[in-house]
C-alpha cells in the first residue's frame, strides 16, 4: 500500500514551532510583503484526507488574509497593477486526485478562489486508478472510494474556474536517460491529449518528482518546443516580474501541517535553503 508520510521531520517542526512562538515567522512574512519587490509565491499540495478538511481550510483562511490569490489569467496583470499590496499566491494541487475534487475544489469555490491542478491525463482515464497510482508513484490516502483519481466529468467541472496543467501523461519522472520519444509522449502528446479531454487549451506544465535527477535538458527542450507558457518545478522561490515563467518554483505544503509549519514554509527561509539546488537545476535544464 502506498501511504503518505504524516511524520514531519522533528528538527524542522521544532524550529518552526520555536520561530513562531517568538513571532519570527510572522516578521519574516511581513518582511517579504513590505520589503521584497512585488512577487508571487507558489505552493503545492498533494492528497487531502476526508474528515480533516478543516486543517486545509485553516491554511486557506491564512492565505486569503495575507496574499492575493491569483488564477492563470491574473499573473501578468498582478505585476502591472500598482494597488496590489499583498504578495501574490498560486495554489497548486499535484496528481489529479479525487480529494482535489471532493475537498480542495469545494473549499476553493466556497472562498471564490482560483487554483492550478497538475494532472497526469493517463490517471484520469485509467480503468483502475489505484493500480495506476501504485505503478506510477502517485501517493494517496486509503479510503473506501473505488477510485483515487478524479474522473473526467469532475476534472471538466474543475476546469471551468481553475487551470488544468499537464503533469506528464503517466506521472513520469523526466530523467535524462529517457528517449526523445518518451519526452514527446509525456510532454507534447500529453498536452494535446489533456487539452482534448477537457476541451480547453492546456498551456502549463509541471515536472514530476522534484528530485534533482528528475530534471533533464532533453525534457526542458521538449517543454519549450511544445509552447507551454508556464512551467512549475519544486525548489522554493517567489516569481518576480522578470522571472522565467518556465521556471516557477513552488513550496511544498501538506494539508495536515499545523499553521506554524505552513507559515515557516512560506517565510522565505526555505527559499534560502534551496538557493544551491535551484542553481543546479537551472544549470541541468539550461534555464536562466
Ligand atoms: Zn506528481
Amino acid at each position: 500500500m502506498v501511504e503518505l508520510k504524516t511524520n514531519i521531520s522533528n528538527i524542522k517542526n521544532n524550529i518552526a514551532k520555536f520561530l513562531d512562538l517568538l513571532f519570527i515567522t510572522d516578521i519574516l512574512i511581513k518582511f517579504q510583503r513590505y520589503l521584497l519587490p512585488k512577487h508571487i509565491r507558489s505552493v503545492n499540495y498533494h492528497d487531502l484526507m476526508l474528515g480533516r478538511e478543516n486543517l486545509f481550510e485553516e491554511h486557506i483562511k491564512f492565505f486569503v488574509k495575507n496574499y492575493q490569490i491569483l488564477g492563470r489569467q491574473e499573473i501578468e496583470s498582478y505585476f502591472d497593477h500598482k494597488d496590489n499590496t499583498k504578495p501574490g499566491l498560486l495554489i497548486t494541487f499535484d496528481d489529479g486526485l479525487l480529494s482535489h475534487y471532493n475537498i480542495a475544489y469545494k473549499i476553493l469555490e466556497k472562498y471564490g478562489l482560483k487554483a492550478f491542478f497538475m494532472v497526469p491525463g493517463g490517471f484520469i482515464v485509467s480503468k483502475n486508478s489505484i493500480e495506476f497510482a501504485k505503478t506510477n508513484h502517485i501517493d494517496y490516502y486509503e479510503s473506501p472510494a473505488k477510485s483515487v483519481s478524479m474522473n473526467l466529468q469532475q476534472l471538466k467541472e474543475v476546469s471551468i474556474n481553475h487551470e488544468i496543467c499537464c503533469h506528464t501523461w503517466n506521472h513520469i519522472r523526466l530523467t535524462p536517460d529517457l528517449t526523445q520519444l518518451d519526452y514527446i509522449h509525456e510532454i507534447s502528446d500529453a498536452k494535446e491529449k489533456l487539452s482534448k479531454l477537457i476541451d480547453k487549451n492546456v498551456d502549463s506544465f509541471c515536472w514530476v518528482g522534484g528530485e534533482e535527477y528528475t530534471y533533464s535538458k532533453g525534457a526542458f527542450a521538449e517543454i519549450k518546443r511544445s509552447n507551454y507558457t508556464l512551467c512549475f518545478t519544486s525548489n522554493n522561490s517567489p516569481l518576480y516580474k522578470g522571472s522565467n515563467r518556465l521556471f516557477i518554483n513552488r513550496t511544498n505544503i501538506e494539508y495536515y501541517y499545523p499553521l506554524y509549519l505552513m507559515k515557516f514554509q512560506v517565510s522565505g527561509l526555505m527559499d534560502l535553503l534551496y538557493i544551491k539546488k535551484r542553481k543546479r537545476v537551472a544549470k541541468i535544464i539550461n534555464a536562466d
